[in-house]
């Protein structure tokens, strides 16, 4: 699938959840959140219909999200028909860590059993090494659960594992060293986002907003210049470095300040409400749950997705005073 300004669609992020046991500012709103009714739902059926059809219109890799994935029943029998699909290379998860090191077996942790059902990469959020901070910004007092999952994560040996970190001025800008220095100790890669407008409009305001611009620099006042790894890719939005003499890696996505962020995406979103968005920053929605469930035929529902592709617009609108009509909880970060 090519859209009209040469991307080309081979990712799928698919979000199975709109429900979260965390409550990040910067992702949902305080306010008590109305859960979407579980009629309302993609089954994990309809969900694996769509991933095939994707899937035959040219989409290798997969990313399962949510709000927090790892909080819907029976995500691993779900996950486990996901490699049976013909086409799919690569899955990957975000997850808020929480539940990770869960047991959900005899002797098996829910990490171990996600790798087995097929996950390669696991993306983990983490903004702070700060159990309070932590707890400020998530809502909740998980923090060493989340450590306990991150262990979890690592002892299950998938192909990767990535923290991702938000950036936001005042409150976690002291973190960003011992964030380094927590991800390098586990060799996993670290990852610098910036914020965007996708929850309530006060998290992002130019008080709190930090650009990679800002933490690339504060980094290298610590390790020296980073050296650019512009050959090592993972399918995502990040641009890569190298902490000088160590060999760690370091990514930063810089959805705000990088004018070019959008020219390489390679992606289409799947809510869990049955909604494609061809892209996050951006109104743009198209229910492909009706058709589904009016019976469409898999040809049918290609040609939405097609359709949808022809959509994708050239680059978000994250910069021209947007603002959100979605949260990211319910579209799938
Ligand atoms: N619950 C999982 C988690 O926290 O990783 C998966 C869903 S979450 C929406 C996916 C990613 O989106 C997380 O890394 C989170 O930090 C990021 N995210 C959420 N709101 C954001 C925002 N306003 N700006 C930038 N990233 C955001
Ligand atoms: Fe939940 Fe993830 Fe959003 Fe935080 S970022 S509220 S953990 S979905």
């Amino acid at each position: 699938m090519q859209d009209r300004y040469g991307h080309r669609i081979s990712y799928l992020r698919v979000s199975i959840t709109d429900r979260c046991n965390e409550r990040c500012t910067y992702c949902m709103p305080q306010e008590l959140q109305e859960w979407l009714p579980r009629e309302g739902i993609l089954t994990f059926e309809e969900t694996l219909r769509l991933i095939r059809i994707a899937a035959d219109l040219g989409v290798s890799k997969v990313r399962i999200t949510g709000g927090e994935p790892l909080t819907r029943r029976d995500v691993i029998t779900f996950i486990r028909k996901i490699p049976e699909i013909p086409g799919i290379k690569s899955i990957g998860l975000s997850t808020n860590g929480t539940l990770l090191a869960r047991e959900i077996g005899s002797d098996t942790s829910m990490a171990a059993a996600l790798r087995h059902a097929g996950v390669q990469s696991v993306n983990v959020s983490l903004d702070t090494l700060d159990r309070d901070v932590y707890s400020n910004i998530t809502g909740r007092d998980f923090f060493d659960q989340v450590l306990r999952g991150i262990d979890a994560a690592i002892g299950a040996g998938f192909d990767q594992i990535k923290l991702n970190t938000v950036l936001m001025c005042g409150r976690n800008e002291d973190q960003l060293i011992p964030l380094v220095e927590f991800a390098g100790e586990r060799n996993l890669i670290l990852r610098f986002i910036e914020m965007m407008p996708v929850s309530t409009t006060d998290v992002l305001d130019e008080h709190n907003f930090m650009s990679v611009f800002e933490a690339k620099k504060l980094i290298e006042s610590c390790y020296g210049n980073l050296i650019p790894e512009t050959e090592f890719r993972t399918n995502g939005p990040a641009t890569y470095y190298q902490i000088p003499g160590r060999g760690q890696r370091i990514g930063f996505i810089g959805a705000m300040t990088n004018l070019h962020f959008c020219e390489s995406c390679n992606k289409l979103r799947l809510t869990c409400d049955g909604k494609l968005r061809p892209c996050l920053g951006s109104y743009l929605e198209f229910d492909i749950m009706k058709p589904l469930r009016a019976g469409a035929s898999d040809e049918e529902l290609k040609q939405f997705f097609l359709n949808v592709v022809e959509r994708k617009p050239e680059q978000h609108d994250f910069r021209d005073n947007y603002q959100p009509n979605r949260k990211m909880i319910a579209i799938g970060g």
